[in-house]
């Protein structure tokens, strides 16, 4: 559950990047967040995951309060949160397999965890036949599917994406969605930042679109996609 009061941050600068952002989303939902380059896009999900604090305003998220949260409570927070960039960010001499089992070791997950959770995840989002490869050998939408599985491995409440298919092929990117919808099936609250409008026309869905700092829109719309 995620929860923000008249949320304010203003950038030492003077920028006013979010202006008055009021806003819920429940469990389980799947939110597009769309906007021009220099909307707040950015400056909300750093807000969501604590990389920054509100200027004013309350944020609420996975039952934390992030206005009080303790330094030293944040890095089990982020625990909560299953992180997709468009970059990927996967550890280049890890194969496959091990880039999704490293977060569950670093978290001390038991081994009988991983051995079931990690070819799980990689069955999910059809790779399970690249376990051995390493990243160079992967195609920027495989790759991508690596970064799906690893955010999804630790299930996290809230999976977020910024613009998870800002790198790879057109053509792949609804492959992309469609996985991100699936996670969403299991229980998984997904946000996903994109500018790509026919992905959002296509999926439908909640949509809240961002402003110089603040909502202009947020509604639920009918895809193309709603009957398959
Ligand atoms: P988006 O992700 O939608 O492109 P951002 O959240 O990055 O938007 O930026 C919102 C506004 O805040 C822009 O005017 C941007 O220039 C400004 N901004 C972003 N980060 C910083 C920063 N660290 N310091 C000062 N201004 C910033």
């Amino acid at each position: 559950m995620i929860r923000l009061k008249d949320v304010e941050m203003e950038y030492p600068n003077g920028t006013r990047a979010i202006r008055g952002i009021s806003a819920a989303i429940e469990d389980g939902e799947f939110v597009f967040i769309v906007g021009d380059s220099g909307a707040g896009k950015s400056t909300l999900l750093k807000l969501l995951t604590r990389e920054i604090a509100p200027t004013s305003g309350r944020v609420f998220v996975n039952g934390y309060n992030l206005a009080k949260i303790k330094n030293k409570k944040i890095p089990y927070f982020r625990r909560s949160i299953g992180m997709i960039f468009q970059d990927f960010r996967l550890i280049p001499d890890l194969n496959v397999y091990d880039n999704v089992a490293f977060v569950l070791r670093v978290t001390n997950k038991s081994k009988k965890t991983i051995r079931h959770r990690v070819p799980y995840v990689l069955n999910l989002v059809k790779l399970a036949d690249r376990a051995k490869s390493y990243p160079e050998k992967l195609s920027g939408g495989e790759k991508q599917r690596v970064a799906i599985a690893r955010a999804f491995a630790s299930d996290p409440k809230l999976i977020i994406a910024d613009e998870p298919t800002a790198n790879i092929d057109p053509a792949l990117s609804y492959d992309i969605v469609k996985l991100l919808k699936e996670i969403n099936k299991c229980g998984t609250t997904v946000i996903m930042v994109t500018h790509e409008h026919s992905l959002v026309e296509y999926f439908g869905g909640r949509i809240v679109s961002l402003k110089n700092g603040e909502v202009i829109f947020d509604e639920y719309v009918e895809g193309e996609a709603q009957d398959e």
